[in-house]
């Protein structure tokens, strides 16, 4: 076991900052462009990498972000603010060289624990205030063992979001801020009516017609659907809150799936007792560096009825090879 509250620590100081950025970027309808999402980004994972670098300074990191990028392609002015936000939460004069040292800690490491950062999954829904997360995977031996996924977006009773873990195949949920502790366990819901499908907000990520076509190839046109940004969906399934969230693979396009999207939310689902596969029925295969080249597609679920929706689909991925 290790102590996780460092990653927790950083992971509400990491939403602080995204909100300060959504305050004065996003509020009152504005949009400004990409920008509010370079800033928050790079803040994040600096966050995050800074407090895996002070307490497991030996562990790997795979992150999304990169040191170089940030000094090459980040603007002056985007710069400047990364550094004053940094400098506000932390207490501290906070310089680029320490970002950069920060961003890049345990970049390239091979190491027992690997951590895999996303510092915010869901850019669409960060943008539009809608869902996001910030998520960190832990990896052991190159299989996930391990996650703290802060989502501040998350509905409860409070509306301050939940703050998700797992560790030692156990998986907890408190909420964002500090409070009660919850062990979490997937559903057990198995009727189609009782059914609660996930699926990406973003046509571009995931088109909700075929999504449809699984739907009913599997015999689970009666369940509720519901369109939700980023890992959120891992941990409503973990939560009990949902049982389906799936990617096929794209028709168009050979883009992989990223680790930090997944690495996280599969080791909370499976510590909760639900199931990470791809369309084949496979484990997601992290031993790949940054993506998961060995997998095609992705299937969450409460276990319960996971045969269901690989035969499903089997069956529309079959008809679309002949079309
Ligand atoms: P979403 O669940 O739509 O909020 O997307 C979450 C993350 O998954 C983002 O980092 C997207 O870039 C990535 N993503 C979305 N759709 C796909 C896809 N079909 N293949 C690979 N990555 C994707
Ligand atoms: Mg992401």
């Amino acid at each position: 076991m290790i102590d996780l509250q460092p990653i927790f620590q950083a992971v509400r100081q990491a939403a602080e900052l995204c909100r300060a950025v959504q305050e004065m970027h996003l509020a009152g309808g504005e949009k400004g462009g990409h920008e509010p999402v370079t800033v928050a980004d790079y803040g994040a994972q600096a966050l995050l990498c800074r407090a895996i670098s002070l307490h497991f300074p030996d562990d790997a990191v795979l992150a999304e972000e990169q040191g170089g990028q940030f000094v090459e392609l980040v603007s002056d002015g985007e710069k400047a603010q990364v550094i004053r936000l940094l400098s506000e939460t932390l207490g501290q004069r906070v310089t680029e060289a320490d970002i950069v040292r920060w961003l890049d800690h345990g970049y390239g490491c091979e190491a027992e624990r690997t951590w895999v950062i996303d510092p915010i999954d869901g850019t669409r829904g960060f943008l539009a205030l809608r869902n996001y997360v910030i998520a960190a995977g832990l990896l052991v031996d190159k299989r996930p063992a391990g996650a703290v996924i802060g989502a501040p977006g998350y509905p409860t009773p409070d509306r301050r979001g939940a703050l998700f873990h797992a560790q030692s195949g156990v998986a907890y949920m408190q909420p964002f801020y500090g409070g009660v502790l919850k062990r979490i366990r997937a559903s057990d819901r198995d009727e189609p009516a009782s059914l609660r499908v996930l699926e990406s907000v973003e046509k571009s990520h995931a088109s909700h017609e075929r999504m449809e076509r699984v739907r009913r190839a599997a015999g689970l046109e009666d369940a509720a659907l519901e369109r939700l940004d980023s890992m959120e969906k891992y941990a409503r399934i973990a939560a009990g809150d949902a049982e389906l969230y799936l990617r096929l693979p794209r028709l168009f396009s050979q883009r992989p799936h990223m680790v930090w999207d997944h690495a996280a939310g599969v080791a909370l689902v499976q510590a909760a007792g639900g199931l990470a596969t791809d369309v084949d029925g496979s484990p997601l295969d992290f031993t790949q560096g940054r993506t998961l080249a060995n997998n095609r597609g992705v299937i969450v679920s409460n276990g319960r009825i996971h045969a269901r929706v690989l035969e499903g689909v089997a069956k529309v991925l079959a008809e679309e090879s002949q079309a």
